[in-house]
C-alpha cells in the first residue's frame, strides 16, 4: 500500500501570553514528529489530554501553522500549497470529523442547506443533482430524508455526529480527520457511530486519521496505533502489537489502566507518577522520565532513538 499522508519532522509551535498579552513562552506542541498513514488504512492516535494529538490534526488540516517539517498530501508538500484552487482542491479530498457536533452545525441552517453549502461552493453541479447527492449522503449515514428539512437542534448528539459524518462526505473525500468523534456521545451511542465509521471506510475505500484518548474505542476500529506523549510518538505499531506486546512503558500504563481490554489481566497495574507536564516545561532527555517506573540516570539526559521489532513495530526507550 501506497502513503497517503507522510508527516517529516514537523514541528508545531504556539506562545502562551501573560495576563498583560506580553509573550512569555513557546510552546512545543509537536516535536519532529514523523508519521506515515497507508491509503485505505485506519491509524489512530492515543495519548492523554494534552499531549498534541488535536494540534496534529489541525496541522494536517493546516487550520494552524506548522514552524518546520513537510506534510505531504498524495505526494504533494500541503504546507507549501499557495493558491486557492489548490487548496480548495487539498479541502475537497481531507475532511475533520470534530467531537461536539452541535458546535460543527450551523444551528440557523437546516440540514439540507449545510449539506448542500459545499458543493455550492465547489461544484457546479445544478440543484436538482446537489439535492440528489445530499438526500444520498443522508441516507447512508441511516437517516431518512426527512432530516433535511429540521435544524441540528431537533436532533440527539448521536444524529448530529451523522449529520457531521454525512457532510464530511458530501465531497467524495479521501482522507478523514476524525478528532475525538465518539468521546462525547453516550457509550451505547459510540458504538454506532464507530460501526458506521468503518462500513463507510469499507465501503468507499477511505483512510482515517481517528484520533481519541479512549483505548477501548482504538481497539475496535485501528488497523495501527501511534501512542503520542507530549508532541511525540513514542510507540507505533498494527493494532495487535500494540495490544498484545506494548513496549514501551508509556503505552504499557494506559493499556493497564483499563483491564476490560483483557490485554493486561496477567500483569500487575503499572501507576503513573503525577501528572502529564506542561508543554511550556517539556522535560530533557526522554520526555516520559518524570513519570516512568523504569526510569535510569541515561532516561534523563538523552531522549532515546527509535528501536524496530518488526517491519511494523517500533518504540523510543532506552530500556530496548
Ligand atoms: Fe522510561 Fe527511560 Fe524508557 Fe523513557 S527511556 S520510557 S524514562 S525507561
Amino acid at each position: 500500500m501506497t502513503n497517503l499522508l507522510e508527516i517529516k519532522n514537523l514541528n508545531v509551535e504556539y506562545k502562551t501570553e501573560s495576563g498583560f498579552g506580553v509573550q512569555i513562552k513557546t510552546v512545543k506542541a509537536v516535536n519532529k514528529l514523523n508519521l506515515n498513514i497507508k491509503k485505505g488504512e485506519i491509524l489512530s492516535i492515543a495519548g492523554e489530554s494534552g499531549c498534541g494529538k488535536s494540534t496534529l490534526a489541525k496541522a494536517v488540516m493546516k487550520l494552524i501553522n506548522s514552524q518546520s517539517g513537510e506534510i505531504f498530501f498524495d505526494n504533494k508538500n500541503i504546507l507549501k500549497l499557495k493558491y486557492h484552487r489548490e487548496i480548495q482542491n487539498f479541502y475537497k479530498k481531507v475532511q475533520i470529523i470534530f467531537q461536539n457536533p452541535y458546535s460543527s452545525l450551523n444551528p440557523k441552517m437546516k440540514i439540507g442547506q449545510i449539506l448542500s453549502e459545499p458543493l455550492e461552493i465547489n461544484t457546479k453541479l445544478t440543484k436538482d443533482e446537489i439535492r440528489k447527492i445530499v438526500e444520498d449522503k443522508i441516507s447512508l449515514v441511516g437517516l431518512d430524508k426527512t432530516a433535511l428539512n429540521l435544524y441540528p437542534h431537533e436532533f440527539s448528539g448521536g444524529q448530529r455526529q451523522r449529520i457531521a459524518i454525512a457532510r464530511s462526505l458530501i465531497l467524495d473525500p479521501e482522507f478523514i480527520i476524525a478528532d475525538e468523534p465518539v468521546s462525547a456521545l453516550d457509550v451505547s451511542i459510540q458504538a454506532q457511530i464507530i460501526n458506521l465509521l468503518k462500513e463507510l471506510k469499507q465501503k468507499f475505500n477511505l483512510t482515517f486519521l481517528f484520533i481519541s484518548h479512549d483505548l477501548s474505542v482504538i481497539k475496535y476500529i485501528s488497523d495501527r496505533i501511534a501512542i503520542m506523549y507530549l508532541g511525540e510518538i513514542v510507540e507505533i505499531g498494527l493494532s495487535d502489537e500494540i495490544f498484545a506486546l506494548p513496549k514501551h512503558p508509556y503505552t504499557m500504563a494506559l493499556l493497564s489502566a483499563v483491564p476490560e481490554l483483557g490485554v493486561t489481566e496477567k500483569k500487575e497495574k503499572i501507576e503513573l507518577k503525577g501528572e502529564l507536564p506542561s508543554p511550556e516545561n517539556l522535560p530533557q532527555g526522554c520526555k516520559f522520565h518524570t513519570r516512568c517506573p523504569y526510569a535510569k540516570e541515561i532516561c534523563k539526559l538523552k531522549n532515546p532513538i527509535i528501536t524496530k521489532f518488526s517491519d511494523t513495530h517500533m518504540c523510543r526507550c532506552h530500556l530496548y
